[in-house]
């Protein structure tokens, strides 16, 4: 299926299967802003689970804290978001479409680097078994010449929006003959800044309200209550502290369904580390976060880090993990080497010391930190789209079916009574209260059960247990298995053994730790 249509049938997927509906869709709904469906809802709380107890639950020097979506706008200041949280915007004159200027230049880097790749699988296919595609790469002429531009455009951009010169931000859009996708035309506008907070006020008299911001990340509430945290729960460096949360971001180009919202949410840990031990950090949790991913069972092809051409006016070292979407390869997660700037800007700001006494080193210092951040819904999306399969059956019919994580799944298993009469709906009921306080469970008769069959490999049950006129007699059910569809015999009373090998959330952090 081409990349368009795999990634519209996700999204027609996810609302008619009631995963997630566009925002205020009756007054035509709020662009970049959506809401979850029933399934959606217990999807997306499942993956936060699967977070929440990888870091709090397994670590013991990791804890939890739910801080406030406002804070006092003198963080934002120190943060270094009221100044410097900006996307470099440019506008089409003629199809009057906003872009951000980065995202353009590396959609049009990235094209060029597809036509290397194009050349080495042409090379591939003339040179069979024998062909060193790494090393065609690094001699043939042709091939080497695109890698070459690619980097020397990122080079000059880096360079330019580091030294915020966005004359020339605009002239390496124009030099490379960069057309709006829309219009086709290269008429731009200057390049403009624009800060990506959202802001409100507090306070009911206009003249005696405070400007306020919706927080745009969810690690400031960290920084701000490090102190206390560490001082209550007694915490030694190194330790983490994490949060999820919702955060807010005014984007300029918000496309790409749950991709890029303007309300949405992260998992953010910050870790603090002794001075000079970041990287060793850093790598650690590079590695941790890529095993929680490789954890799920998702194909490995479909991860790759990132390293950060332009850092960040607070890191010494950042990675992106980068998850294969519909729409090709994008920032899934981030793991920034934060130093120790956030909390010296806060000292700075607050007058506020904010150090650490080590008592190993018996000595004061303001800890470094190593976080790994990354998007709730981004997540949702990454699993959501790699589980969306359309399967060709021995018999020649096809079946939908969303093969979820078993433990991230919406619902766990299916009761289905054969028919409405005889007695099944009673036994199907009493199985219902049998597994309901360990595992959510779905009564369904309605349909035939082929039909019910499908209508649970569509929301990925992983399990649907059928009653019927024999159960009445041995006290047994038949359970089909969705992904291999697999059906057999199993007595009623052993249900809960069954459905907890399969879809328990501690099989899948056993694997973890
Ligand atoms: P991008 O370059 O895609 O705008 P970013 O580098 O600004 O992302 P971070 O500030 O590092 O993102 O935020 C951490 C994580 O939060 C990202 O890896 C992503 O998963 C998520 N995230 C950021 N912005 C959005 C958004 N607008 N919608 C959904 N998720 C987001």
């Amino acid at each position: 299926m081409a990349q368009d249509d795999l990634f519209k049938n996700v999204i027609s997927h996810a609302k008619e299967y009631g995963f997630i509906f566009q925002s205020s869709e009756i007054y035509d709904g709020l662009s970049a802003v959506y809401d979850y469906g029933q399934n959606g809802a217990l999807l997306k709380n499942n993956i936060k689970e699967y977070w929440w107890k990888s870091m709090v639950q397994l670590h013991e020097n990791i804890v939890g804290i739910d801080s406030a979506i406002f804070a006092h706008p003198t963080t934002w200041k120190a943060s270094g978001h009221v100044d410097a949280f900006n996307d470099p915007l440019i506008d089409n004159k003629d199809s009057k479409k906003r872009y951000r200027a980065d995202v353009l230049v590396e959609d049009h880097v990235e094209k060029i680097r597809q036509k290397a790749d194009k050349e080495v699988a042409k090379a591939a296919k003339r040179f069979g078994e024998s062909f060193d595609a790494d090393m065609y790469r690094t001699t043939n002429p042709r091939v080497m010449g695109y890698l070459q531009k690619a980097d020397d455009i990122i080079k000059r951009f880096v360079t330019a929006l580091e030294a915020e010169d966005l004359v020339e931000v605009k002239k390496v859009i124009e030099d490379e003959g960069i057309a709006c996708p829309i219009s086709g035309s290269k008429n731009w506008t200057d390049v403009r800044q624009f800060n990506l907070m959202f802001s409100t006020k507090m306070g009911s008299v206009a003249e005696e309200s405070n400007d306020l911001y919706l927080r745009p990340e969810t690690a400031q509430g960290i920084f701000l209550n490090y102190l206390n945290v560490q001082k209550t729960g007694r915490m030694k460096i190194p330790f983490g502290i994490a949060q999820i949360g919702k955060a807010f971001r005014n984007e300029i180009v918000a496309r790409q369904f749950i991709f890029r919202m303007r309300e949405f949410e992260q998992m953010e840990m910050q870790f603090f580390v002794r001075p000079g031990t970041e990287m060793e950090w850093y790598e650690n949790w590079k590695t941790a976060r890529m095993k929680w991913h490789s954890n799920l069972g998702i194909d490995a092809s479909k991860y790759r880090f990132h390293d950060h051409d332009k850092l960040a006016h607070y890191a010494n070292a950042a990675a992106d993990i980068e998850f294969e979407f519909p729409f090709g390869f994008k920032e899934l997660e981030g793991i920034h080497s934060r130093t120790d700037f956030d909390l010296k800007q806060h000292e700075k700001f607050s007058g506020k010391k904010l150090q650490y006494f080590d008592p190993e080193l018996n000595k004061n210092y303001v800890p470094y930190v190593v976080e790994t951040s990354i998007g709730l819904d981004r997540m949702f999306l990454a699993v959501f789209s790699s589980a969306l399969q359309n399967e060709v059956l021995e018999d020649g019919s096809e079946r939908t079916v969303l093969k979820l994580p078993y433990a991230l799944a919406p619902v766990k298993a299916a009761i289905l009574p054969l028919v409405k009469k005889d007695g099944l709906p009673e036994v199907a009921r009493e199985i219902l209260s049998q597994l309901k306080f360990e595992f959510n469970v779905q009564y369904d008769e309605k349909d035939a059960i082929g039909k019910r069959y499908r209508r649970h490999d569509a929301i990925g049950t992983p399990i649907c247990i059928t009653v019927d006129h024999e159960s009445l007699e041995d006290k047994s059910v038949t359970i089909r298995h969705r992904d291999s569809m697999l059906q057999e015999r199993v007595p009623i009373e052993t249900l809960n053994q069954i459905l907890g090998n399969h879809v328990k959330m501690d099989s899948l952090l056993k694997t973890l730790d």
